[in-house]
């Protein structure tokens, strides 16, 4: 067998580990990404300007693990130094379940993972036509994490979808945005709890604001560093504003939890991501989705086993799983 993982994110190396586990070697996976590092979403970015090196966190903020196997894997990177508890809580009295982070990065459990299954990605690599890669480089499975509209679009053409009535299903499967500004303000912010951040879920308060942390609080940045997630409701309606527009707009939404920070006139740096697809509305009733046999064909990813950092992690597990059964 030799397995073809599109995605270097979280659920393309939780499948690579499994399947190592499973027994396959490093020459029968090869794991391609279209971005220039692994992690995907558990991205992170570094903006040198005058003040130093302000490191951001822009996708997810941190995971919980609530299930044993994800429990096994954090506690494992915890004790190698790679993750690290954040806190137990964002609300003003801690709910007692450890948040956790990479203690450099968001990127750090990634990249743990990685050197854990022994896989070298194929980074900058992206696939357009899955049709076309598989004929000048066969694989025997594939397993495909990339958000599910985009991953449906590389098989659009060759004849490699499922049978019409579950392409149709997957085909309904959509997302919410999310705008992230990343803001280095020359004041670092005083309105924040000590761990440096705060969450809002549909906050009729704030509407505007999902979440928002100061990494340099939070421990990975030598200066103060803002991520300002925008609410999906926001993000859908701002999409198409210039830049300019969102850092104000983030600005003003969280202005009661940035004090000095928030002044426009004091910013040193700003940068603006657009996540076209933050997350799914609806997960997928199962942890992953197999049709085929020349080539096996998994979906794996956050739209299957829950729209989080460790619904990805099983989901890619479970796409290796099925793959091997399916293969014996
Ligand atoms: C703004 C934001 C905030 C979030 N906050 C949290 C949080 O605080 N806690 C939490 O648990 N979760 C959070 N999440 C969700 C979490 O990040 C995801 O659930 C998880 O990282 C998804 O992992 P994945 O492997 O399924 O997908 P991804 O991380 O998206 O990985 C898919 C990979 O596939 C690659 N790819 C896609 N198409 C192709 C192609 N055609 N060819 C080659 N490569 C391709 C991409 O480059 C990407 O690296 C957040 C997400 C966002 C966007």
């Amino acid at each position: 067998m030799n397995v073809l993982i599109i995605g270097a994110g979280i659920a393309g190396l939780a499948a690579a580990d499994r399947l190592v586990e499973h027994g396959l070697g490093p020459d029968q996976i090869r794991m391609v990404d279209k971005s220039r590092g692994v992690g995907g979403r558990m991205a992170s970015r570094r903006l040198t300007c005058e003040l130093g090196e302000a490191r951001f966190d822009h996708g997810a903020q941190f995971f919980t693990s609530r299930s044993s196997e994800f429990a096994a894997l954090v506690d494992a990177a915890v004790r190698d130094g790679a993750v690290t508890e954040w806190t137990r809580g964002f609300g003003a009295e801690p709910d007692g379940h450890p948040r956790w982070r990479g203690t450099d990065a968001m990127t750090a459990l990634a990249k743990w993972l990685q050197h854990r299954a022994g896989v070298t990605p194929e980074l900058g690599y992206r696939i357009d036509d899955l049709g076309r890669e598989l004929a000048e480089r066969p694989a025997t499975a594939v397993i495909h994490t990339a958000p599910v509209p985009q991953a449906l679009a590389t098989m659009a053409f060759c004849g490699l979808l499922p049978e019409p009535g579950l392409a149709h299903r997957l085909a309904q499967i959509q997302y919410q945005p999310t705008i992230t500004v990343l803001v280095v303000p020359n004041d670092a912010p005083d309105g924040l709890p000590p761990f440096g951040a705060s969450q809002h879920h549909d906050d009729p308060e704030h509407p505007d604001l999902a979440f928002v942390a100061d990494n340099q609080a939070k421990g990975i940045s030598e200066v103060p560093a803002l991520t300002i997630h925008l609410s999906n409701a926001t993000s859908e309606l701002l999409w198409d504003e210039p830049d300019s527009v969102l850092l104000e707009r983030a600005l003003a939404a969280a202005a009661h939890l940035l004090g000095p920070a928030a002044n426009p006139d004091r910013i040193v740096a700003f940068q603006v991501q657009r996540w076209r697809y933050a997350g799914p509305v609806a997960c997928w009733p199962e942890p992953t989705v197999l049709w085929g046999t020349d080539p096996i064909i998994a979906l794996a990813g956050e739209a299957f086993d829950g729209p989080k950092v460790e619904g990805a992690f099983r989901s890619g597990r479970a796409a290796a799983d099925a793959i091997i059964r399916r293969g014996e």
